[in-house]
């Protein structure tokens, strides 16, 4: 405000005085100046409450009260007013006591020379407190925010030396103030961060400009935490650098999801990458068998085949359908495993006789192949009792010893267990053509295999060993490998050694028969045409009398009209009537008619549902015929 714009309120009840002092102002350029000229305390009241004035000058002698009153209640209604009392006579005592009580100046009336200093004077004053107490309470706002700010706030001198943190710096760092202040902020380096960052830093902040980046920082008690930070000079009233502020947020959260985010972008990508193999390998390893059966099929239409080509064809058919049965258990098997779907099934098994069966089993194919076969059970017979899956444990097995047998090309292939503590060692051993050191761990990987070109040598879809591991781990093992190139290699796995005292009761399928002692009446419910007629041949047996019926529907009616049906094989997947609803409603015709589900989908799930459906008993497609004849002995013989 300048000067010249002044509002005066003037208690003065002389007007000669008045005037006087009016005239002094104008003599000394106050223009623009407009003054009130008052004496009594009901009108002064009345002008102070309006609040537009920016002097009060007074009197000290007033007719009906004193200057003194005046000037107390000036202090109440508006105390911010310039109070400069301007009188004839006021004693020093008096004088002091005034300005005590708040009143800004004094002047005797007979120096009015004096006057406009006093009132410049007093006015800047007014002016000063002002701005103090607004830039206090800026003041007041800026240190609450850097209080209550979430990110941790740190001011340093020159030389990096803490001088001030707030309280998210120590409930982030778990440092006490006294611990920070006077200390270098290098209290918190992880080590982490490269030297080059902090010269980085130190350069641009000393060059006054501002650095930001993420840093690794360390906390009191060795943690580890990302913060997002900002530094930067803080500059005298001449541009010199006098603190360095930090303002740093937390980000260790954020860094973590990111972090999380690309891990499993990379995993996606990998295991896509790893399908993408998967998928071209297994149309190779689906077409190949598949072009050896239409091939070969089709060769089997040439006329004038000799027998022993014919047989030589079926042969290769059969095979090659077995190879392509095996892909496909794979398939199934690991998408078990991915999806968690993986039971375990625990039965009495004796050890030595599922190694005497497989030894039978891969004795053809060594011989074929000129590789020495060789058993070595580590406990007796009666010893190697145990209870465990026994499906799962023949199925790790068989993968590792035809593993062994594909990969040597001469030498031995030795398989057996040895007991350690509560556990039984399996091992496979061969003479083949090894794995080396870098390929040891991820042979166990799905889709692995060590040679993936497209001109690789052995067959395979690389699930094997990933299947053998994820039931090894579920039956409670571990596997590994030890193996040296072109040496061999040998597996070992473990299995709980779980002794059951009681002789193992195996299901032994009877021997297949050619003829049924009694007639049997079979019906069959089937859609699938071909399957229809594979059932006609293969069940082609003296005493068994076949009905077909093409839905679940179907064969509910014939169970109504023909009382003389035996047995039922059901299809479970059927149009119009599936085969859980149809053994249902025949159960409730005939409730002992024995009933055999039979699916092309092997999930526990379905044959769950087939046995809560009433069915007697499952079996699988392709149908093991040796077990069909024990089933259909078993339920229509007695
Ligand atoms: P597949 O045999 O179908 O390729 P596996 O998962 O059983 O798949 O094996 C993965 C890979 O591990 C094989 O492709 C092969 O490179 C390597 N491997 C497995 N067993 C042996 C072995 N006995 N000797 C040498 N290499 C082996």
């Amino acid at each position: 405000m300048s000067i010249s714009d002044l509002k005066i309120l003037s208690l003065e009840d002389n007007p000669v005085d008045a005037e006087l002092i009016r005239e002094k102002m104008i003599s000394e350029k106050f223009t623009n100046l407009r003054m009130e000229v008052i004496s009594t305390e009901k009108e002064f009241i009345n002008r102070l409450n309006t609040n537009t004035y920016n002097l009060i000058l007074s009197d000290y002698n007033l007719p009906q009260f004193t200057g003194l009153e005046a000037l107390l209640i000036a202090k109440k209604i508006c105390p911010e007013i310039p109070f400069i009392f301007v009188s004839g006579t006021v004693g020093e005592e008096m004088a002091i006591e005034l300005l005590r009580k708040g009143a800004s100046d004094y002047v005797l009336k007979g120096n009015l020379d004096k006057l406009p200093l006093a009132i410049n004077r007093s006015i800047r004053e007014v002016q000063e407190q002002k701005a103090l107490k607004e830039a206090e309470k800026e003041l007041r706002k800026l240190s609450q925010a850097v209080y209550q700010s979430p990110a941790s706030i740190i001011i340093t001198n020159i030389n990096g030396d803490i001088e001030f943190v707030n309280p998210k710096t120590i409930s982030l760092t778990g440092y006490t103030k006294d611990e920070l202040i006077g200390t270098n902020p290098r209290i918190f380096n992880s080590g982490e961060i490269q030297k080059e960052v902090f010269e980085n830093l130190w350069e641009t902040i000393i060059s006054g400009k501002v650095w930001t980046g993420e840093l690794l920082n360390r906390k009191k008690n060795g943690e580890l935490y990302w913060e997002s930070a900002s530094i930067s000079p803080i500059f005298d009233e001449n541009e010199n650098i006098i603190h360095y502020l930090a303002i740093n947020e937390d980000i260790t959260e954020q860094k973590r999801l990111t972090l999380d985010l690309i891990e499993a972008k990379e995993k996606a990508e990998e295991s896509d990458r790893l399908k993408t193999a998967f998928l071209m390998n297994i149309s190779h390893e689906i077409r190949t068998p598949m072009n050896g059966i239409l091939g070969f099929t089709e060769l089997l239409k040439t006329p004038g085949l000799s027998g022993d080509k014919q047989l030589e064809f079926i042969n290769i058919i059969k095979e090659s359908g077995e190879r392509m049965l095996n892909i496909i258990n794979d398939i199934i098997d690991i998408s078990k495993i991915e999806s968690g779907n993986l039971d375990l099934k625990i039965e009495k098994a004796n050890v030595n006789s599922i190694l005497k069966d497989l030894f039978t089993f891969f004795t053809p194919e060594s011989n074929a192949y000129n590789i020495e076969l060789k058993v070595e059970p580590g406990l007796s017979d009666e010893e190697s009792q145990i209870e465990t899956d026994i499906t799962k444990l023949k199925q790790i097995l068989t993968n590792l010893i035809k593993n062994a047998l594909k990969f040597t090309e001469s030498g031995s292939v030795k398989f057996g267990y040895v007991k350690k503590e509560n556990m039984l060692e399996f091992f496979v051993r061969d003479t083949g053509i090894g794995i080396s050191p870098e390929n040891k761990d991820i042979i166990f990987d799905r889709f692995v295999q060590v040679d993936m070109s497209h001109t690789r040598k052995y067959e395979g879809a690389g699930l094997g060993l990933s299947i053998s591991k994820a039931y090894i781990e579920l039956l409670g093992g571990e596997i590994r490998v030890e193996s040296e190139l072109n040496k061999g290699s040998t597996f070992y796995f473990t299995v709980p050694y779980n002794h059951s005292e009681k002789e193992q009761i195996i299901e032994k399928s009877s021997p297949m028969p050619v003829h049924f002692e009694k007639s049997i009446n079979m019906l069959i419910a089937e859609d699938d045409a071909s399957v229809r007629m594979y059932f006609k041949e293969l069940l082609n047996i003296e005493n068994l009398n076949l009905s077909f019926a093409v839905n679940g529907k179907e064969a509910v009616e014939i169970i109504k009209l023909i009382q003389e049906i035996d047995i039922v094989l059901m299809d479970l997947k059927m149009p119009i009537m599936d085969g859980f609803e149809a053994t249902k409603q025949i159960k409730k015709i005939r409730k002992n008619l024995p009933v055999i589900a039979q699916t092309a989908y092997a999930s526990p799930n379905d044959e769950k549902e087939a046995r809560e459906a009433g069915c007697n008993d499952f079996i699988t497609k392709p149908i093991n015929y040796e077990k069909l004849f024990y089933l259909i002995n078993k339920y229509t013989q007695n």
